[in-house]
């Protein structure tokens, strides 16, 4: 059986290819797009095996082949260095579409652009250069993508936020209404003290301030009030005691003088009777006594 290339030990573009060598010894892979099959490892190919031969052991030095055959070697030799060559620069083009698969594209641009001249490598750097501005350019616009998402986010949070701090200000103006209305109730109903303390609690609500100082000077009015009305009842109090004390000092006095005047009337009537009875006349009226039976010709009574 013949072939017309045989393999080689390097790898192929694929994990189940091979690189082999073609009829007019050239380098051939399945990155080369032709006869792809061929290549593969289930592919039918010659092998050529690798020896070390001591041609000198083999053929006399002064044999006239010998010049010929040192020749032949030289060429194969020769031959076999640019296989070599060939077969590092492919291992190469292939170390660089691994790199671009893992998106190393500055890596494989790297290598591309080293092999120039080999094979189409430098078409490949035209197309990596392509990837590459395609990839930076995918990463910009995620990048803006994402930043995009962050500022919505934010916004979203600073509008909640706001909506949480709108509806505190709304509970808190509220128990504010609510104390400032009991307040005002408490100054209606003259309790200046607790509604004094009710509006300087309340601080800078509405006129709160203005209220509570008023509410502070109607305290006093209020307190001055009823210490006047304390003064006033205390004072009415003392003059009505006062008025009872000289009244009952009148009455007594006159009492006295009534019980004096009664005395000095009896003391009086006592004297005249008595006057009257050294006279020898009645001693009730002072009226002549009958001169048998001594009895008052006047009042008629016995004396
Ligand atoms: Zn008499």
């Amino acid at each position: 059986m013949l072939f017309d290339w045989w393999w080689l030990r390097s790898p192929g573009k694929y994990s189940n290819s091979a690189a082999g060598v073609d009829n007019n010894g050239s380098l051939i892979s399945t990155s080369y797009g032709y006869n792809q099959n061929s290549w593969y490892v289930d592919g039918k190919g010659g092998v050529r095996p690798a020896l070390w031969l001591d041609i000198k052991s083999l053929i006399h030095n002064d044999s006239a082949s010998y010049a010929e055959w040192v020749e032949r070697c030289k060429h194969i030799a020769e031959k076999n260095k640019l296989v070599a060559e060939e077969e590092r620069k492919l291992r190469k083009y292939h170390e660089a579409d691994r790199k671009l698969s893992a998106k190393d594209y500055f890596g494989a641009l790297k290598i591309f652009k080293k092999l120039d001249d080999y094979g189409d490598a430098s078409s490949r750097v035209d197309e990596v250069q392509k990837q590459i501005i395609k990839a930076q350019e995918l990463k910009l616009w995620e990048e803006r993508e994402k930043e995009k998402k962050r500022i919505k986010a934010d916004q979203e949070r600073i509008a909640w936020k706001e909506y949480e701090r709108e509806k505190q200000r709304e509970a808190e103006e509220a128990y504010k209404l609510n104390k400032y209305q009991s307040a005002i109730k408490m100054l209606e109903s003259k309790d200046y003290e607790a509604a004094y303390k009710e509006f300087i609690a309340l601080g800078s609500y509405r006129d709160a301030a203005a209220i509570a100082r008023t509410a502070k000077k109607e305290q006093l009015v209020e307190e001055q009030r009823q210490a006047e009305e304390k003064r006033k009842a205390e004072e009415k109090r003392k003059a009505e005691k006062m008025r009872r004390a000289e009244a009952q000092r009148q009455a007594e006095e006159k009492r006295r003088a009534e019980a004096q005047r009664q005395a000095e009337d009896i003391r009086r009537a006592e004297a005249q009777s008595k006057m009257w009875q050294m006279q020898g006349l009645c001693k009730y009226c002072g009226g002549k006594l009958s001169v048998f039976g001594k009895k008052c010709k006047i009042c008629g009574k016995q004396n």
